[in-house]
């Protein structure tokens, strides 16, 4: 499936705005995701300021320090905001392998995150599409570019061989 196209209203747009570099950092933060998946659900992500260049980078460390709020977006959230030196992040990107769930997609919100772009389709708790469309409610002052559906059967098998692992342990 491919979600891009099922969203018609952004895919003008969105595919304007959508560039080989983009796949590039995908790839990039599957390769990282590898290594987190050893311990943790394999998820990474990324934040490329106006120019392209990567400002805040991080993965699921939720088990590794027994932390709810542990979620690679809001990890790289925190860093990028540290380099920029601003909370606002209008002109910026987020890259990541699945939907945010809701609770990072209202932090991305929150953050006036200019467009977020992930792999896989969370249906059971993605925040920006998937189960509920946090973008789009109401509540959502902000207007955020959202484009999923890269590389998504790369990402989508990532995580479930993630989750049979984590059954063959058991
Ligand atoms: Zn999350």
């Amino acid at each position: 499936m491919n979600y891009i196209f099922k969203k018609e209203n952004r895919t003008e747009a969105s595919l304007n705005n959508f560039n080989a570099e983009h796949i590039r950092w995908m790839k990039f933060i599957l390769r990282q995701s590898k290594k987190v998946g050893e311990i943790e659900l394999p998820i990474s992500a990324v934040i490329l300021d106006e120019r392209g260049r990567c400002i805040g980078r991080g993965s699921n460390k939720r088990n590794v320090n027994s932390d709810p709020l542990g979620h690679a977006e809001l990890i790289a959230l925190r860093q990028a905001s540290f380099m920029k030196n601003d909370w606002r992040f209008n002109e910026c990107s987020l890259i990541t392998i699945l939907e945010p769930c809701t609770m990072c997609a209202s932090a991305l919100i929150q953050a006036r995150m200019g467009r977020v772009i992930y792999g896989a389709l969370d249906e059971k708790r993605g925040g920006l599409g998937g189960s509920i469309d946090l973008s789009k409610h109401k509540s959502s002052h902000h207007k955020m570019e959202v484009i999923g559906g890269i590389l998504e059967k790369e990402c989508r098998s990532e995580i479930k061989l993630w989750f049979k692992k984590l059954r063959n342990q058991i």
